[in-house]
């Protein structure tokens, strides 16, 4: 794990986190500065970068990212509409790089 990955460090419970889903591969969190009314980011509990890079190193987790967020989703009580974003490379706004996907809704949320 690379230690100055901030959620590498979450996952390692040396930061403070509003958990909200925890499996063995996965964990799930309040995002610290929402964006929707619910705003929660899931990631793997092993570091990779961004999507892509999961994608290409284990597909099956890759999978299993994604079947976290539709249960973060229902769980939350959003699973009538909900919104799944990977921003991947900075050019468009990642400044995390350990791949989170970022669960949004509860609310309207502007259009893409
Ligand atoms: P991104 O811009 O896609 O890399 O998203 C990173 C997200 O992490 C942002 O929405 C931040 O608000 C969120 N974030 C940063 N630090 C923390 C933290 N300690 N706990 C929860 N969310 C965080
Ligand atoms: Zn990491």
């Amino acid at each position: 794990m690379p230690d100055d990955c901030l959620f590498c460090r979450l996952v390692a419970g040396e930061i403070p986190a509003t958990v909200v889903r925890e499996t063995p591969d996965t964990i799930a969190f309040r995002d610290i500065a929402p964006k929707a009314p619910v705003h929660v980011l899931v990631v793997p509990r092993t570091h990779h970068a961004d999507v892509a890079a999961l994608a290409a190193a284990d597909p099956a987790l890759a999978g299993t990212l994604l079947a976290e967020a539709a249960e973060v989703a229902r769980q939350e009580g959003i699973d009538d509409g909900w919104r799944l974003v990977f921003n991947t490379g900075a050019p468009v706004g990642q400044t995390v790089f350990h791949v989170h996907a970022h669960v949004l809704g509860g609310g309207r949320i502007e259009g893409m």
